[in-house]
């Protein structure tokens, strides 16, 4: 008996009968992941389970440390097998993480492998996972079309050359991929150094030259049309929390011009000057009919030892524990009063606040758009069984889960998109218990209507994102 069977995940008759009928089948909308668009464009062929499995994959790196696993098989210069054999013998370790469903369900659904990968199964799987490898259907593309993977939206800077976007509007690929408009760096004014080549990076992709603040505006709502013309309808920012202040248009100046200049700039003046742009950007997005991402409360980076000899994202994170509430809603309350506010998503990363989130995005609702402050799907250290079930409960009570755009990969890997069947499987088993215990009526219609909504076309209709347009259209 394999352990990822049909019924997975699924509990009762009517969980199985409903993921069957209307989950399982809905293409993939990934309106949200870091898959590197060159992969994307130059249909990446990868050598072994090590290129797509574990290369730049800091959950894995977390587990063999804490397994005790050197950091040399993690992110370090051992071969490809041995860290592979690593992770390996790390893996029943992991039982009752969600990496171990993970693991199984992807050698599962990849490659078709059914066995519990340990030391002793370890050296199968990787010659059977590596021969399939060789097989187109497992490229880039080919896992899109595996996936029925409708469409793909990356995250992309606004200083990036949108070039491989272009090259992939022009291919023949039927999954529509997009950008995404991220300006993380144009609020990092407290560290001129690595502030002022950004903006000039940005002043060379806009094509102008960026000296005073109305220069920084231009430049960014510049690249704001190009990035609309490749197709992109999103923004995302990562924040610790939403700036806790707004500055004047003649503060903003001030800062930023003291920054320029590569001077020091105080925490209170660079929250206001990220306050000010925050604003600016919800503008943006605003006028375009845009919808605007913020993933709030990743504490990063802070085993400082570690940051200095692996660098940024190798798995040092925590949930942060900042207030959140007080500053979001005094965004959310700027962008309103300039009548300003654009559908957003918000991510929360602290179980504290779930329902706080959930009733403070009730709080804009504005009866434009269905579902327009949407509680996002649970992220990062709350993907996993618990975290989706809490984000779902805390949603279906404080607002609508019927109008809920549903999940992400939020993932740099192409072995992610079983995330999606994974969330899809819970969704059924919840909705499914409810109606056996005869708390949600057996009215198949509408729990298929609503299920269906909520695996693809809930965000197909949220998000309005273009057809595939023609390569002709585009401006790299
Ligand atoms: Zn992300």
């Amino acid at each position: 008996m394999p352990f990822i069977t049909d019924d997975f995940l699924l509990h009762g008759d009517t969980a199985r009968e409903m993921y069957r009928a209307f989950a399982a089948d809905p293409p993939i909308l990934d309106y949200h992941c870091h898959l590197p668009v060159r992969d994307l464009a130059e249909d990446r062929r990868f050598e072994s389970l090590f290129e797509i499995w574990l290369e730049g994959d800091h959950y894995k790196w977390r587990a063999m440390r804490a397994n005790g696993v050197a950091e040399r098989y993690c992110t370090g210069d051992a071969p490809p097998y041995e860290k592979f054999l690593a992770w390996a013998r790390t893996v029943p370790r992991t039982l009752r993480n969600p990496l171990y469903h993970w693991t199984h369900l992807e050698l599962r659904r990849y490659f078709g492998i059914d066995d519990l990968l340990n030391e002793a199964s370890a050296p199968a799987i990787w010659s059977r996972a590596n021969a399939r490898l060789a097989d187109a259907d497992l490229s880039a593309h080919g896992i899109l079309r595996r996936f029925n993977v409708s469409c793909v939206c990356t995250t992309d800077d606004p200083a990036d050359s949108l070039a491989h976007h272009a090259a992939l509007a022009a291919s023949p690929l039927e999954t529509a991929v997009y950008p995404t408009f991220r300006p993380d760096a144009a609020l990092r004014v407290g560290d001129p150094a690595g502030f002022n080549p950004w903006v000039d990076a940005l002043g060379a992709a806009a094509g102008t030259a960026i000296a005073r603040l109305p220069d920084l505006l231009d430049a960014l709502r510049k690249r704001h049309d190009d990035f609309h013309a490749h197709g992109c309808r999103l923004s995302d920012h990562g924040l610790d929390h939403c700036p806790r202040s707004i500055a004047s248009d003649a503060d903003a100046a001030r800062i930023f011009d003291r920054a320029r200049a590569g001077r020091s700039v105080g925490n209170e003046d660079a929250e206001q000057f990220a306050g000010y742009l925050m604003v600016y950007f919800g503008t943006l997005d605003a006028a375009r009919g845009w919808t605007k991402q913020l993933h709030l409360g990743a504490l990063r980076n802070v085993n400082s030892p570690m940051m200095a000899s692996l660098g940024r994202d190798t798995g040092f994170d925590a949930i942060g524990d900042w207030p959140q509430i007080r500053p979001l809603a005094a965004y959310l309350d700027a962008l309103a009063r300039q009548h300003a506010l654009p559908k957003m998503i918000v991510y929360n990363l602290n179980p504290a606040d779930g329902y706080a989130f959930a009733t403070l995005a009730g709080s804009f609702q504005d009866g434009s758009v269905a579902g327009k402050m949407q509680f996002g799907t649970a992220w990062w250290f709350l993907d996993q069984r618990e975290g989706i079930e809490w984000q779902l409960n805390a949603l279906s009570n404080a607002g609508l889960l019927s109008r809920f755009v549903g999940m992400v990969t939020d993932s740099r890997s192409f072995m992610s998109f079983p995330r999606h069947e994974y969330f899809r499987r819970i969704l059924c088993n919840l909705i499914g218990a409810e109606v056996d215990r005869g708390e949600l009526p057996r009215d198949v219609d509408l729990l298929g209507s609503t299920i269906r909504d909520i695996c693809f076309e809930n965000a197909r209709r949220y998000l309005d994102l273009p057809a595939r347009a023609p390569a002709a259209r585009l401006t790299s």
